[in-house]
């Protein structure tokens, strides 16, 4: 008897001519998320990606753990192989789902015959494994409709496999199949979401951070280092970039109307991200900008930053309530640190009155009265990065 985790795939299986290439970009994403915790073999067949540990020492729960964000993967099953005979199914059954099955009260057995060969078929699986549970656990009842447990068995070409209720994973499709994409990522709650919203469907993100030394802390950086370090279990390596952006928002505040400060900030970070995305040779950019969240992000005002961008910008947030945000947040592990309360580059020099409904007029001209020009080139020069791969472990 052998420990197997299946993970099937979601989306891949619809894919034609390609599929195969976002199958290999798939097992990389798994190999190098898996690697640290010791050797596995790997091996795609009938739309599921199978796991298998090959020492006694690997932490199998870390292992499901990580698999359970790895996007492409839809279920997982932690499940037993063992010899195609009814005997050794039942047998295996008893051992993994033993303690279950003494437990719950109702039960069903589904069965999945990939292998024709095998001389009963799905029906008489499931009314013969079931009722050697019943005979061998007298507590116990058939449920099809809602069973407390469900005991899958899969006869494969090469094994049994027996295994619970699948876990859910992450969905999506593989990061690597969609293309790169450059997040500007703050400190708050909502790009992080973005950032793995893209990399579910597949994109391949960096990310980009402006700070404002000394009005933003080395500890608000370090906040943003670490947001980025996290979200890498889900999207895989970030390579993150910090621009130095105080001499701008210094040049905004002496020589703007105050009421378009936010937006003219705003245009100059979508200039400066486009450049370093026009320079990498990331495709798109990325923001956490939310319909009618903030004054900044009303339909007029976000026309008004739009109109500076010769790339997309994708805003996977745009029609999500906060409380939406949120959960995704937590479901990915960034919340607890989004919430720390330290000073974003936003949160300087706001203005009192916002203007929420700017025109592109205005804001062109209000933005016209300074030359920004230099500052923007000195900034792009001034940009540092740093690459955190997957799983980084951070104490910074
Ligand atoms: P978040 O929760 O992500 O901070 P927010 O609701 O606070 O978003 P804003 O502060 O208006 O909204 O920022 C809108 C978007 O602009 C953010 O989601 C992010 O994509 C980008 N952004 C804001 N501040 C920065 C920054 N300092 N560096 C990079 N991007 C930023
Ligand atoms: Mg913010």
């Amino acid at each position: 008897m052998r420990q197997v985790i299946l993970c099937k795939y979601g989306e891949i299986v619809l894919k034609g001519l390609n599929r195969s290439r976002f199958e290999a970009d798939l097992i990389k994403n798994v190999r190098r998320r898996l690697k640290p915790l010791g050797e596995f073999r790997l091996d795609s067949r009938q739309s599921t990606l199978f796991v298998e540990p090959m020492s006694e020492d690997i932490d199998y729960d870390e292992t499901i753990d990580r698999l359970k964000k790895v996007y492409g993967i839809a279920k997982i099953c932690p499940a037993f192989a063992t010899e195609k005979s009814l005997d050794a199914i039942y047998a295996t059954a008893r051992e993994c789902l033993g303690d279950e099955l003494q437990s719950a009260k109702t039960f069903k057995v589904v069965a999945k015959r990939a292998d024709k060969r095998f001389p009963l078929d799905s029906m008489q699986i499931m009314s013969e494994l079931g009722g050697m549970i019943l005979e061998g656990y007298p507590g116990i009842s058939v449920d099809v409709k809602n069973p407390e447990l469900t005991v899958i068995c899969e006869i494969r070409d090469d094994a049994a496999y027996v295994h619970g209720t699948p876990i859910e994973g992450a969905g999506g499709i593989p990061v690597g199949t969609s293309g790169r994409a450059l997040l500007l990522l703050s400190g708050g709650i909502d790009s992080p979401v973005a950032g793995a919203m893209m990399a579910k469907r597949g994109v391949i993100i960096s990310a980009i951070h402006f700070q404002s030394p000394p009005y933003t802390s080395e500890r608000a950086l370090i906040k943003v280092e670490r947001l980025a370090a996290k979200m890498t279990e889900h999207c895989g390596q970030i390579t993150l970039f910090t621009v130095p952006f105080t001499e701008i928002q210094e040049a905004i505040r002496d020589n703007c109307p105050e009421e378009l400060f936010t937006l003219i900030m705003r245009r100059l970070m979508m200039e400066i991200a486009q450049r370093v995305a026009e320079g990498y040779g990331f495709q798109a950019l990325v923001t956490g900008e939310s319909i009618g969240q903030v004054a900044s992000q009303t339909m007029s005002a976000l026309v008004t930053t739009d109109a500076v961008c010769r790339i997309p910008v994708f805003r996977p947030c745009i029609c999500l309530d906060k409380k939406e945000i949120v959960d995704i947040s937590y479901k990915i592990g960034t919340f607890d640190i989004s919430i720390e309360p330290y000073e974003d580059c936003c949160t300087v020099f706001t203005p009192k009155h916002p203007k929420t409904q700017p025109t592109l007029d205005e804001v062109q001209k209000a933005q016209a009265m300074f030359d920004f020009e230099p500052l923007i080139e000195k900034a792009v020069n001034g940009i540092s990065s740093k690459t955190f791969k997957a799983y980084t472990d951070y104490d910074f």
